[in-house]
């Protein structure tokens, strides 16, 4: 038996890959399970053209076995096989794919459901294993074949029995060493996990030997362990199916199945675009806010899938921080994934998705607010922060987009209100959109600067967070309305005619202003007679761009 030797460049690279390229070594199986749906999917293609062939959906399947004892584990297809030409070519040849010469050769235009394309995904089994047993008989061939490698040692081929047609991959199983474990991979749970995770939409059944335990014949309560053969995969994406052959239910199945949150989702959005750049997403808005959402190790992200398999578990590119609490998964055929196929090439189609996924998002919460509002405010009450932080971060930049989801409390309406709401209720005279900070509803119902505003019969926006005011003042308009905090110098009211003897007020009582001034010259800039009082004696007021309330928040910020 000859034994042929790798290129000398590709052993380099054998070696490479085994050690570096992914950064988990539990998608060595995601990596031949895409290879056994590959091998099957040709069948169906071949199949579409040739009239002998039939492509009879039951008879095609995954098959993944573990034997602890034998350290070996198997995954069987009935793909299309290989000849000895292409056990040669396309496993003995690193970054030669066989799946991307057909596609090409096939002319399959919509073949985007064929997953490979760089030919070394085969060689991610000698991370787990210290050898790799190939045995395939092609389609119309009489003969089949073993392929057999140690890694970077290179390759046999010899002739084998096998009955039918498809490939048989026997990875056997590296010992454990003192700092890794390899007997994970032999595990039943373990293995579902795996294939859960990565390959739970592949469009075939994954089938594998599972353990349960049933009641012994003729007795009740005696159990047993037994052998069953289960469907591992869900197979059909949710995302692929019609919208209108999938209820609520489904959705948040879905959402407590992928983990997404605890919670029941507020909101989901199913998207199917079909442009220069095809994909599908489904988004959840969830109802509470993940328990350390607002802290630094909260991760945003998305999961990224390419041709419904998993590529990364929370693509932060696809959300803005703004929107950072959006749950769920986008699937794209027109991604150009890195060789490990765990991160992309180009981050063109990405930006293109995400610029798309944030408009929908956009969209879909104004369509929550102005047609189902108790929910819209539910949810603004767990995330409206963020909004509002994303009206002040980036300078600004996207307070277009965001100002109109905005919601604050109303002195007058007593309830939230939009700023749309607000300013279409403002009296023709109203200069100002009118706001007042402070701790709670309760003390600024009772702040004297509000007293003049109030009576005029004007509402005031109640400010409670840190944030608020500095969204404002980054917005500094809506809809041409300038806002002005009711304890701002000017506010831009014609005082009544008895007010006016303030000036004279001001004259009379001027030693007792300067002294007033004096004791507190390290507080204060000034002290007037005010013509905005009721039935308070003394208010404080500000000039200029930083208000009271805003000092406070930006001295209790750490230096
Ligand atoms: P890729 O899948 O990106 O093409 P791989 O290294 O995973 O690269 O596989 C190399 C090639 O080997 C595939 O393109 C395919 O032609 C062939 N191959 C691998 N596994 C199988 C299989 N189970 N059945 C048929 N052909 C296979
Ligand atoms: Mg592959």
């Amino acid at each position: 038996m000859e034994k042929k030797q790798f290129q000398a460049e590709s052993k380099r690279l054998l070696e490479m890959m085994i050690n570096s390229i992914y950064s988990q070594r539990e998608v060595f199986l995601r990596e031949l399970i895409s290879n056994a749906s590959d091998a099957i999917d040709k069948i169906y293609y071949k199949a579409l053209t040739d009239d002998t062939l039939t492509f009879d959906r039951d008879s095609y399947y995954i098959k993944v076995t573990a034997d602890k004892e034998n350290r070996m584990l198997k995954v069987i297809d009935t793909g299309i096989g290989m000849t000895k030409e292409e056990l040669e070519n396309n496993l003995g040849v690193i970054a030669k794919s066989g799946s991307l010469a057909f596609k090409n050769e096939n002319e399959i235009k919509d073949g985007h459901d064929i997953i490979g394309q760089f030919g070394v995904g085969f060689y991610a089994a000698f991370m787990v294993a210290d050898v790799v047993t190939v045995i395939s008989k092609a389609l119309g061939s009489d003969e089949a074949y073993k392929w057999e490698s140690e890694g970077a040692d290179g390759y046999t081929i010899v002739p084998y029995e096998k009955d039918d047609v498809g490939t048989e991959i026997i990875l056997q199983i590296k010992e454990n060493t003192e700092d890794e474990n390899y007997d994970e991979f032999l595990e039943e749970d373990r293995l579902k996990e795996i294939i859960k995770k990565y390959s739970d939409f592949i469009r075939y059944p994954i089938k594998m030997d599972v353990t349960v335990q049933k009641p012994k014949k003729d007795s009740e309560n005696e159990y047993e362990d037994q052998i069953e053969e289960q469907i591992i995969n869900s197979m059909v994406p949710i995302w692929k199916k019609n919208k209108s052959e999938l209820t609520d239910e489904d959705y948040e199945n879905f959402y407590t199945e992928k983990h997404y949150g605890f919670d029941k989702p507020l909101k989901h959005l199913h998207i199917s675009v079909d442009g220069t750049i095809r994909y599908q997403a489904i988004l959840y808005i969830p109802e509470t806010i993940p328990f350390d959402y607002y802290s630094a190790e909260y991760e945003k992200g998305l999961e990224l899938y390419s041709n419904s398999v998993l590529i990364m578990s929370k693509c932060p590119e696809l959300l803005p921080d703004y929107y950072s609490f959006v749950k769920g998964m986008v699937d794209s055929e027109d991604l150009s994934l890195n060789i490990s196929r765990e991160m992309l090439q180009h981050d063109r189609q990405l930006k293109i998705i995400a610029k798309n996924i944030n408009k929908k998002i956009n969209n879909e919460l104004k369509n929550m607010l102005k047609n189902e509002r108790e929910k819209y405010e539910k949810f603004y009450e767990s995330f409206g922060r963020q909004l509002k932080y994303g009206v002040y971060s980036d300078f600004g930049r996207n307070k277009e987009e965001l100002q109109d989801l905005l919601l604050f409390y109303s002195s007058k309406e007593k309830k939230m209100v939009s700023l749309d709401e607000y300013v279409s209720r403002m009296p023709e005279e109203q200069k100002y959109i009118y706001y007042a900070s402070g701790e709670s509803y309760e003390r600024l119902d009772k702040l004297p600067q509000t007293e003049l505003v109030s009576e005029k019969g004007y509402e005031i926006l109640y400010f409670t967070e840190d944030i608020d005011e500095f969204a404002i003042k980054m917005l500094m308009t809506y809809k041409e309305k300038e806002f002005r905090s009711v304890s701002s110098g000017d506010l831009g009211i014609e005082p009544d005619e008895n007010d006016s003897q303030t000036d004279s007020e001001d004259k009379e009582n001027k030693e007792l202003f300067d002294a007033m001034k004096e004791i507190l010259s390290d507080k204060v800039t000034d002290v007037r007679a005010s013509k905005r009082l009721k039935s308070h004696p003394v208010c404080l007021t500000s000039e200029g761009e930083v208000t009271i309330e805003m000092e406070k928040v930006l001295q209790a910020m750490p230096d």
